[in-house]
C-alpha cells in the first residue's frame, strides 16, 4: 500500500490532519493507496512557501523559465511508458488512452515554452507629443488549480505551464481519486530545475478546496470538475476577489444528418461515446440522427458495434475500454441506466450485468444503448459520465440545432454531414464552445483555447492558448514622457493627445 502525501517546497511532506482516503486500481478494485487529505494548516503552509518562493522566480527571465519546460519534455519522453502505466492503474483507462491523457498535456507545456513572446507588451512610439505608451503582463502572484480525476495528466499540465511560465507559482490540488501522476508531474518538474516551491501539490477533498477559496494570498483559481462544484467554487472564489475560471460537465450532442456517411459516423460515435469508459467532458453522450431513415440506419449499425464493445483491465491494450474509477462511479452510471428504462426509454443494449472475468471486483460496465430517448428524461438532461448513449431522434435539422441550443450544458458538439452548408450554418448558429465537423471529439490544440458555453463554463476566459496566458498574468500599461517634452504650466483638463 503506497502512502500518498503533499509535495511542498520540492519535497514529499506527510499528511498532519489525521484524515485519509483509499485510492483504488479501478480494474482490481484494490486499495492501492492511503492519501492523505489536507487540513486548512496544511493549505496555508503550501501557500506561504509558495509565497517565498514566488518573487525570485518572476524575476527570473522567461526564456530561463521555459528552458525548465524543454527539460520538463525530456524527462516526460523518458517517463511516458511509466507515467502511462501508473495512470492506467490509478484512472481505469487503457494504457493507449492514458498516453494521449499524458501527450496532451505535453502540447500545452510546449505552447507554454513560447512565454517569452506571449509575455511580451505593447509599445506605442509617440503616442502623443514625446510620448511613448507601452503595456507589460505581470505574473499575479500564487495562483492554483483544482483538477478532476478523468485527465490526471493533461488537465494538471494544462493549469500549471502556463501559470508558471507566466511567472507564477502554482498549487495544484488533484483529485482525490487519481493523485498519483499529478504527483509525479511535480517531481519532475523539480528534477527539470524548478525552484522549489513554485510547484506544490495539496491532495483533499472540499476542505483543501475551501481552503484555497477562502486564502487571501491566492489570487487566481482554475477549476475543472462537475458543474455543481464548479458553480460552487466560482462564487465563492470570486466572492474573495479571486480571478476564477471553472470548466464544469457536459452533454455533447452529435448530430446525424442524412448525407452523413454512416459508417464514419458510428465509429465516430461508439468510440467518441464509450472511449475512457465514457468519462470525458468531450464525449459524446447523445446521437441525433435527422428524419427516420438516417435514424434506423444508425440504429443498424450500432447496436452490433456497442454489442461488440471490447471492456478489459488497463493493461490490456487492446481493450476498447477499460472500468470506471470507483464502485461509486459505477453505480450511479447504473442507476442512471435503471432511471432511463423507468422512463420510457427503449434500452437497446443493457451493458449493467458485464462481468470481467478474473477481474470480478473490477468496476466494469458493458455499453448501453437507449434509443427513443427524449428531452424531458432525465438521463437526456444529466451527465451521465459512463459508457451509456442516447439516441434521441430528430424530424428535421432544426430541431436537431433546438435540441443542442436548448441543453443547459454546451462544452462540445459534432455534426456528420457531406453538406458543407449545413455544416457552417450549424458551426455558426450553435450555442457550444467546441465544435467538431465530421470530428467527433473536437478538443481544440493547444494554441488554441478550450471551453465550453452555458453551465459547462464559468468566467471569461478559456484554458490553455493565448487566453492562459491573459488568465495568469495582469496587465499594466505606462504612458511616459521626458522633460523636453513637458510643456510649461498646470493643466487642468482631462488630458488627450493633441
Ligand atoms: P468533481 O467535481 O467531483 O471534482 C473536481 C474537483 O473538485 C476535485 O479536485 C475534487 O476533490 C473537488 N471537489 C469535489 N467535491 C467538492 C466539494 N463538495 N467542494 C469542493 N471541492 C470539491 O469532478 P470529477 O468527478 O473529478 O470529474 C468529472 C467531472 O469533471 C465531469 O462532470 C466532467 O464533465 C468534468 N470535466 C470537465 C472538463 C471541462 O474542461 N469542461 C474537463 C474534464 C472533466
Amino acid at each position: 500500500m503506497k502512502d500518498v502525501s503533499h509535495f511542498i517546497g520540492g519535497k514529499h511532506v506527510k499528511g498532519t490532519s489525521g484524515r485519509f482516503a483509499d485510492g483504488y486500481q479501478p480494474m482490481t478494485g484494490e486499495v492501492i493507496s492511503k492519501i492523505a487529505l489536507a487540513s486548512k494548516a496544511e493549505v496555508r503552509a503550501a501557500v506561504e512557501n509558495s509565497m517565498a518562493a514566488q518573487p525570485a522566480w518572476a524575476a527570473t527571465n522567461p526564456q530561463r523559465r521555459a528552458r525548465v519546460f524543454m527539460k520538463f519534455l525530456q524527462l516526460m519522453e523518458r517517463e511516458n511508458e511509466a507515467l502511462a502505466e501508473l495512470l492506467a492503474r490509478e484512472h481505469g483507462k487503457t494504457i493507449p488512452d492514458a498516453k494521449g491523457d499524458i501527450l496532451r498535456g505535453i502540447e500545452v507545456v510546449e505552447f507554454a515554452l513560447g512565454a517569452p513572446h506571449l509575455l511580451k507588451g505593447e509599445f506605442t512610439d509617440g503616442a502623443g507629443p514625446g510620448i511613448d505608451m507601452y503595456s507589460m503582463r505581470q505574473p499575479l502572484g500564487v495562483v492554483a488549480g483544482i483538477t478532476p480525476f478523468n485527465f490526471p495528466a493533461m488537465i494538471p499540465m494544462w493549469k500549471f505551464a502556463p501559470a508558471i511560465a507566466c511567472g507564477n507559482a502554482f498549487i495544484l490540488k488533484p483529485s482525490e481519486r487519481a493523485p498519483g501522476v499529478p504527483m509525479r508531474l511535480a517531481e519532475l518538474m523539480i528534477e527539470a530545475g524548478l525552484p522549489a516551491g513554485i510547484l506544490n501539490v495539496v491532495n483533499g477533498d472540499k476542505e483543501s478546496v475551501d481552503a484555497l477559496l477562502d486564502d487571501p494570498d491566492i489570487k487566481a483559481i482554475g477549476f475543472v470538475g462537475s458543474t455543481s462544484i464548479a458553480e460552487y467554487v466560482y462564487s465563492r472564489g470570486t466572492a474573495t476577489g479571486k480571478r476564477v475560471q471553472c470548466f464544469g460537465g457536459a452533454k455533447n450532442h452529435m448530430v446525424i444528418m442524412p448525407d452523413a456517411d454512416m459508417n464514419q459516423a458510428v465509429d465516430a460515435l461508439i468510440g467518441a461515446g464509450c472511449g475512457s469508459a465514457g468519462e470525458r467532458c468531450m464525449a459524446i453522450s447523445v446521437a441525433v440522427p435527422v428524419g427516420k431513415g438516417t435514424a434506423d440506419a444508425l440504429m443498424q449499425k450500432l447496436i452490433p458495434r456497442v454489442e461488440a464493445l471490447k471492456i478489459g483491465p488497463s493493461t490490456d491494450v487492446s481493450a476498447d475500454y477499460g472500468p470506471l474509477v470507483t464502485k461509486e462511479a459505477l453505480e450511479r452510471v447504473k442507476s442512471y441506466v435503471d432511471i432511463g428504462v423507468k422512463e420510457g426509454a427503449n434500452l437497446v443494449v443493457d451493458g449493467r450485468g458485464f462481468k470481467m472475468q478474473g477481474y470480478e471486483k473490477g468496476f466494469y460496465l458493458g455499453g448501453c444503448l437507449f434509443d427513443n430517448v427524449t428531452k424531458d428524461m432525465r438521463i437526456y438532461k444529466e451527465e451521465i459520465f459512463g459508457p451509456v448513449l442516447s439516441v434521441l431522434r430528430a424530424n428535421t435539422y432544426g430541431e436537431a440545432l433546438k435540441l443542442c441550443n436548448d441543453h443547459e450544458y454546451g462544452n462540445g458538439v459534432a455534426i456528420y454531414t457531406r453538406d458543407g452548408d449545413a455544416a457552417r450554418d450549424f458551426a455558426s448558429k450553435v450555442q457550444v464552445g467546441m465544435i467538431g465537423v465530421n470530428v467527433p471529439i473536437p478538443v481544440p490544440l493547444a494554441y488554441y483555447t478550450f471551453g465550453g458555453w452555458k453551465r459547462s463554463g464559468f468566467g471569461d476566459l478559456n484554458q490553455h492558448g493565448p487566453d492562459s496566458f491573459r488568465f495568469y498574468t495582469k496587465t499594466k500599461t505606462i504612458t511616459a514622457r521626458w522633460p523636453s517634452g513637458v510643456k510649461e504650466g498646470a493643466e487642468f483638463s482631462i488630458p488627450t493627445m493633441g
